[in-house]
């Protein structure tokens, strides 16, 4: 008898213990759910990420998303980044680097390639190996006259004033027989996206107020809208980046970098990427390797080595050049006007 309750005993203290856990348990999710979810990220990277960068100038890609790429690295992702230029034509630059009061073809054309040697150095800071960077070669200063009037083969093609050279100086173009052309940028930008399928590309906003940013968006986006009507399957997240906006990302020296305010924040808002402190270590001396442009403008630069990103989603582009006047001209003219 006694044994028969002592079990009684046992097995109620079992379910009132049963019981307990499952208010217990109870609770738990109550307090899980009560706590607000951490927000998803912004541009979420991952193992299958690939992101693909198209940056005018070589440092472009390391100002605008130095600490993404390393996050799309560290995920396991692949990065790739295609320089339309190679910055050739910083003419005081030229002459610091160069030691040249009057800078020929050959001085510009030869810092360019010290431009190329210093974006290798600064992508391998980033963890992004040589082989992942492509240089298109075309004209520093004189894509927006490609937009237009140096659009095809019905006129001779542009002749850069700087380099003096009408084609890509080393063959490092998909096209054969590529010339400094409109319809031969647009035929390299859409070779290389439907070759590498990117999940993300990173692209200059419009209102970038350097010509060149502003003429590689439409480039990108004219170029987009080839592959997309040839793989109509093919998806991409578009993405935007801006470096020149009058005195964006130097009017303060706050830790965090905020999106300029009277700028259109996109489809989604702005997307700001947060970085962690060694993420903001790497990204500044990822920037301290760009040293022709750091000895000319590195508080420029450096505004760029803080806590965040910021990019924008634009709405799906229907861009088709060529078109008539370049819109990219006003922007910097309105830059020049800012002085700087
Ligand atoms: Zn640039």
């Amino acid at each position: 008898m006694l044994r028969a309750s002592r079990m009684a005993v046992l097995a109620l203290t079992v379910a009132a213990l049963i019981a307990l856990a499952g208010i217990v348990a109870t609770r738990d999710e109550l307090r899980l759910a009560e706590r607000p979810s951490p927000p998803p990220p912004p541009l979420p990277v991952a193992e299958d990420t690939r992101l693909l960068i198209f940056a005018p100038h070589p440092d472009d890609e390391v100002i605008a998303a130095g600490g993404l790429i390393q996050q799309a690295r560290e995920a396991g992702g692949t990065v790739r980044v295609v320089y339309l230029t190679s910055g050739d034509s910083y003419t005081a630059s030229v002459r610091a680097e160069q030691h040249v009061a009057r800078p020929k073809g050959a001085d510009y054309r030869a810092y360019g390639h010290q431009r190329e040697d210093e974006a290798r150095a600064s992508l391998r800071t980033l963890g992004v190996g040589a082989w992942s960077l492509t240089f298109l070669g075309f004209p520093n200063g004189g894509l927006n006259r490609l937009m237009s009037t140096y659009w095809s083969e019905l006129r001779s093609p542009y002749r850069s004033p700087y380099t003096r050279l009408r084609r890509p100086a080393r063959s490092e173009s998909f096209i054969l027989d590529t010339e400094y052309r409109g319809e031969d940028l647009t035929q390299e930008i859409a070779e290389i996206i439907g070759d590498f399928k990117p999940t993300i590309m990173l692209v200059p906003r419009p209102e970038d107020q350097h010509a060149d940013h502003c003429a590689t968006w439409f480039f990108v986006a004219d170029a987009l809208g080839d592959v997309t009507r040839v793989h109509p399957r093919f998806q991409t997240d578009l993405i935007n980046y801006i470096v020149h906006y009058y005195s964006w990302g130097f009017e303060d020296d706050d830790p965090f970098l905020k999106p300029p305010e009277d700028l259109d924040p996109g489809v989604s808002g702005w997307l700001i990427v947060p970085l962690s402190d060694r993420e903001v270590d790497t990204k500044r001396e990822a920037l301290h390797q760009i040293k022709s442009q750091m000895r000319i403008m590195g508080w420029f630069l450096d505004g760029f080595a803080r806590r965040d990103e910021v990019f924008s989603r634009p709405e799906p582009p229907h861009v088709r050049l060529p078109i008539n006047h370049s819109v990219c001209d006003d922007l910097e003219e309105k830059r020049h006007r800012h002085g700087h």
